[in-house]
């Protein structure tokens, strides 16, 4: 059984050729694009590293990683995203940078402990067991690199927050993006990290502020958060 949700894949294959339009359904992932990116820069030097990026979509955090010089594998099991983020690749001129159809699960029995980095940004709220992913990261990361996750907490204020307030009133994705009972509460993604092996570095918060429309990030946890672990030595 393949851990995946097809209505969630073929959601996001619907959306695929709107990936890269900065003002599209995709406009959130190309706002906190620069912050993720640098937030993990800052802590693993992405630069000559190699990294598996999971769920890596139309490749936007992928393709930023690969332009700072990493060497980037992105999986995705949904096919039009992953042709989008080949043909971006291609058109920019961007080098370091390979996609494949493949589960993370997979993946991780291929190349276990083969990767300096993992990153697994906004997917695991998309997946049915995103316990299992979160365990084949940890697989993936050599001993003393890096793996990152993001997603969006699961209480009243990521509800109203993140579906009310970003799908209802501002518009910001379109409606049924996100699911309420697949959110997961940052105790719950690091004992599965914990679980997995994984020591808990750091959490960071991202908030968005409608006025000024931008996010920064925070040490708010409350509605979308990143997490950074790392695999002992
Ligand atoms: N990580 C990217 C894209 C986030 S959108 C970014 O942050 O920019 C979520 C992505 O997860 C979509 O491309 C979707 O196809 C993918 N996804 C959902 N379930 C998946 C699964 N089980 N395995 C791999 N990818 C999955």
């Amino acid at each position: 059984m393949i851990n995946a949700d097809p209505l969630e894949l073929a959601k996001f294959g619907e959306l695929a050729h709107r990936w890269w339009d900065p003002d599209g359904e995709f406009r959130p992932l190309h706002q906190i694009n620069p912050l993720r990116l640098d937030w993990i820069d800052g802590l693993a030097r992405v630069a000559g590293k190699t990294v598996a990026d999971i769920g890596c979509g139309g490749g936007i955090l992928a393709e930023s990683m690969a332009r700072r010089g990493a060497d980037v594998l992105g999986i995705d099991l949904s096919s039009k995203p992953l042709k989008v983020a080949q043909l971006h690749a291609l058109e920019a001129e961007v080098g370091g940078l390979a996609y494949r159809e493949q589960s993370a699960e997979s993946l991780a029995a291929e190349r276990p402990g083969q990767f300096d980095l993992v990153t697994c940004m906004e997917m695991l709220e998309h997946v049915p067991e995103p316990a299992s992913v979160v365990r084949a990261c940890a697989t993936l990361v050599k001993p003393g690199g890096w793996a990152f996750f993001s997603t969006i907490h699961r209480n009243a204020k990521a509800f109203v927050m993140a579906i009310v307030g970003a799908e209802h009133v501002l518009k910001l994705l379109p409606k049924g993006t996100h699911e309420y009972a697949r959110f997961i509460r940052p105790s719950e993604l690091a004992r599965w990290a914990r679980e997995a092996g994984l020591e808990v570095a750091q959490f960071k918060g991202m908030e968005y502020n409608p006025l000024t429309q931008r996010y920064r990030l925070s040490a708010d946890t409350s509605v979308n958060y990143l997490l950074a672990c790392r695999k002992p030595t």
